[in-house]
């Protein structure tokens, strides 16, 4: 059987840097990166194929009705979405999958994947991610506030994932979210094609 790639869940509180890391992991390791459905509209610089597919209500429900996703969830007032067919294509082709996504839809992965392996960023401290919240600019004190407010309920899954990640320093952090794919990958569970060759091998061997 050919070897499937992983699917990696990346969460994190809003303002601990998720997605500057993604970024560096596709960019530097070559992971496939899902690109997201949703109905909210897009910000200023984003693309669309790029950052998100942009749906309508309509378009969005009509690929609920196709199963065109793998997990889907409501975050503030607008749906996001995980598209089934590239991350089963990436997959079947070996390739890891990074999903950058919020709690609940990785809470929903690990009960359907359960190999998925699910990491969690956070700032080194609440005190951390407030200032870096603050430091964006482009967040006014009630937007950082609904932030806050937001990574309070979120810090109460964080114990579900696998791992938990400090982003202190983003090449230390990207590096580090490389390395645990790495092992992960090592595990027995992930080499049984490997352990049936070298123990047909020894076999061979054994009998020259
Ligand atoms: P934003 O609107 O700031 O781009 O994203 C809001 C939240 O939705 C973030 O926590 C992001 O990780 C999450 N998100 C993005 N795409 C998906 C998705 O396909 N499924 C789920 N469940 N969450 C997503």
């Amino acid at each position: 059987m050919a070897k499937q790639g992983l699917l990696i869940v990346i969460s994190g509180f809003s303002g601990a840097g998720k997605g500057t890391i993604v970024k560096q992991l596709v960019s530097q390791y070559g992971y496939s990166l899902s690109i997201s459905c949703t109905t909210r509209s897009p910000r200023e610089g984003e693309v669309d194929g790029k950052d998100y597919h942009f749906k309508t209500r309509e378009e969005f429900k009509r690929l609920i009705d196709y199963n065109g996703f793998i997990e889907y969830a409501q975050y503030v007032e607008n749906y996001y979405g995980t598209p089934r067919a590239f991350v089963e294509e990436e997959m079947a082709k070996g390739n890891h999958v990074i999903l950058e996504i919020e709690v609940q839809g990785a809470m929903n992965i690990k009960r359907q994947y359960p190999e998925a392996v699910l990491l969690f960023i956070t700032a080194p401290s609440a005190g951390e991610l407030k200032a870096r919240l603050e430091g964006r600019g482009s967040e006014d004190t009630k937007a950082v506030e609904k932030r806050m407010k937001q990574a309070i309920v979120e810090s109460n899954s964080m114990s579900t994932y696998d791992y938990i990640v400090v982003n202190d320093d983003l090449e230390t952090c990207v590096k580090h979210i490389h390395d645990i794919i790495d092992a992960e990958t090592s595990k027995s569970c992930h080499k049984v094609d490997f352990i049936e060759q070298i123990k047909q091998e020894l076999k061979e061997i054994g009998k020259e």
